[in-house]
């Protein structure tokens, strides 16, 4: 190992070091009430606590322009609304195709080596984030990009704080929390690697400064929380795990998480309130 490689590696081992502290000293009481299911993200989604009460962005409740909305209730990403059953089995086909419809959890894994070859700057990004994982696939990107713009003319403010995850960065991070942990408990607060669905490009963590910017579970509770719930599924996104979901997601809430798969599955996820993998299922479609 040279110097270098040294060096950059005792700054990781520390910084991870720092985060498992704060976590501590912000959630002495924090319990485990869902049995063993975990978060998909890791120690982050522990800084509950740290919320900035700025009434700036507490009190913003000025509605998105509905009016805007193209046929799809989109807000202008290229793909058209279903006309009819086939045209819609069509565009599911051709967003399974692109991958976007890829199932990624405890029983689907994608392999080291699985990169996007794709992978496009996030321009919106919270303070202080690693650069590295500043990427989402390009069409995500964009359908980003257009849903951070639309919720900045509601008022409402949304950055990103981590989209694509190497391989070789979760399984460091899982790695040192199983070393320090144990496995099954590491198992409870971090997603083995492989098993993150930010590997693959089309996953985002959100927040905004009435949380801190940070990964916070009354997220959902705020202005913005409420804007991506009501509103992501019109760019092409969802919530990925969501309440009432847990025993099947395998991960408790997250209402920072979002998962990218095109206008039509987000759609009909939205409106039939399911989890990615009863969508998938029910529609018979392959998560591969
Ligand atoms: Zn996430």
């Amino acid at each position: 190992m040279t110097n270098e490689k040294k060096i950059k590696s005792i700054i990781i081992i520390s910084l991870i070091l720092i985060e498992s502290f704060v976590w501590i000293i912000n959630n002495p009481d924090n319990s485990w009430n869902i049995g063993n299911i975990g978060g998909a993200d890791g120690s982050t989604k522990k800084l509950v606590g740290q919320v900035n009460n700025d009434p700036q962005y507490g009190n913003v409740s000025e509605k998105p322009d509905v009016n805007e909305r193209n046929q799809n209730g989109s807000f202008g990403n290229k793909e058209e609304p279903a006309e009819n059953d086939d045209n819609r089995k069509q565009l599911l086909k051709e967003a399974a195709e692109k991958g976007l419809l890829i199932l990624v959890n405890k029983e689907n894994s994608v392999p080291p080596d699985y990169k996007p070859d794709d992978l496009k700057a996030i321009k919106y990004f919270a303070p202080d984030r690693s650069e590295a994982s500043r990427y989402m696939r390009a069409e995500a990107a964009e359908a980003f990009h257009q849903m951070v713009d639309k919720a900045a003319e509601a008022g409402v403010e949304i950055k990103m704080t981590t989209a694509y995850r190497s391989y070789h960065f979760q399984k460091n991070l899982y790695d040192n929390y199983v070393a320090r942990k144990g496995q099954a408990e590491a198992d409870t607060f971090s997603a083995k690697p492989g098993q993150s669905e930010h590997q693959t490009g089309l996953a985002v963590d959100v927040s905004s400064p009435s949380v801190g910017y940070q990964l916070s579970n009354d997220y959902g509770d705020k202005v913005e929380g409420k804007w991506l719930a009501e509103n992501a599924y019109r760019f092409g996104f969802i919530l990925r795990f969501p309440k009432g979901k847990e025993h099947i997601t395998g991960f408790q809430y997250e209402p920072w998480h979002l998962r990218y798969v095109g206008l039509t599955a987000a759609k009909e996820i939205y409106e039939q309130g399911l989890s990615l993998e009863e969508y998938l299922q029910q529609n018979d479609i392959e998560s591969r």
